[in-house]
């Protein structure tokens, strides 16, 4: 997969380089580019932004600069498999879905905004041209899209093949497709007493099915506790009676 981001402030996603997706940009997994959004302004100060039509406080990214570095980043290749990603807070909500959906395309683009965002118009020609997702990471405002960029790219990269050690990890991790709609049960690990508190039992005992059992139970238990809405979400014909029981 080929990944842009542009960004103001292109040091802000040097963590990219560190960690699964370092190692996934360092082993051909992804191509990373990450492209300094002022190098599209016209102006000897480098602007990108102006005061908002309709007055109010702060400035707005202009749609002129983000056009011309979205062309030249592009450089004109076939789009039917690339997804611009605006992150934004009126966007609608980044899932474990939509990260599923996105790893699938061969190039993401990302734009972070500053100020108060990015023009309008920018993100409508792009969609004239290819697949746009506004995408909110949470319900609060962040200061510019970079943080939400580095969650959006590290939540796709962990589902490109290659990319984790066991990819049953993805699956069976909170939201995967072992456990549609659940959070994961709690881990474990060595010391057996920790504090005076100890691993669950059932894990000691080495039988599988009552392990994995003791795993759905508390997923579920878990998930009615912490996210009632997802329970609510739960297909129902996907339960069975000792799902039902919990
Ligand atoms: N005026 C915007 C609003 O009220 O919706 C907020 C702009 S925010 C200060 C600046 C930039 O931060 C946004 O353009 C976006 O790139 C990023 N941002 C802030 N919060 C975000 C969130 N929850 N999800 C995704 N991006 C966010």
């Amino acid at each position: 997969m080929s990944i842009d981001v542009l960004s103001i402030f292109p040091d802000y996603l040097a963590p990219l380089g560190l960690s699964l997706v370092g190692k996934a940009v360092a082993d051909g997994v992804i191509a990373l580019r990450v492209h300094d959004l002022r190098d599209w302004a016209t102006d000897r100060h480098r602007t990108v932004d102006d005061t908002p039509y309709g007055g109010g406080a702060g400035m707005v990214m202009r749609p002129d600069v983000w056009g011309r570095a979205l062309d030249d980043v592009l450089g004109g290749q076939d789009l039917t498999r690339t997804v611009l990603v605006v992150p934004t807070p009126a966007g609608v909500p980044f899932t474990q879905a939509v990260a599923s959906e996105l790893a699938h395309a061969d190039r993401l683009v990302l734009a972070c905004g500053r100020y108060e965002g990015i023009d309008q118009r920018f993100v409508d020609e792009a969609a004239t041209r290819m697949t746009v997702r506004e995408l909110s990471i949470g319900d609060y405002v962040l200061a510019g899209g970079e943080v939400a960029a580095l969650v959006v790219v590290e939540a796709v990269a962990r589902l490109l093949p290659g990319v984790l050690g066991n990819p049953e990890s993805a699956a069976t991790d909170s939201f995967g497709t072992a456990s549609v709609g659940l959070v994961e049960h709690p881990q474990y690990t060595r010391p057996p007493d920790y504090r005076g508190h100890t691993v669950p039992p059932v894990l000691l005992s080495g039988h599988h099915a009552a392990v994995a059992r003791w795993r759905r139970d508390e997923s579920l238990r878990r998930t009615a506790q912490r996210r009632p809405e997802l329970i609510e979400q739960l297909d129902p014909t996907e339960l069975d009676a000792a799902d039902r029981a919990v």
